[in-house]
């Protein structure tokens, strides 16, 4: 559990639909603050599950 240092520092943030840690991406350096989920499948996820869901 301890060993996750090895991706040169890059951020981290817990996936509020899997509950899984996940690191930054290129993709998110622009939106990295807005961020909530690890994978676009989530994020659709959270939506169907819960729309009105913390915003
Ligand atoms: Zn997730």
């Amino acid at each position: 559990m301890a060993r996750m240092r090895k991706k040169a520092d890059l951020p981290t943030k817990i996936c509020v639909t899997c509950g899984k840690p996940f690191t930054w991406r290129k993709k998110w350096e622009r939106v990295w603050d807005e961020v909530r989920y690890c994978s676009d499948r989530c994020r659709a996820d959270a939506k169907r599950a819960r729309p009105d869901a913390q915003s």
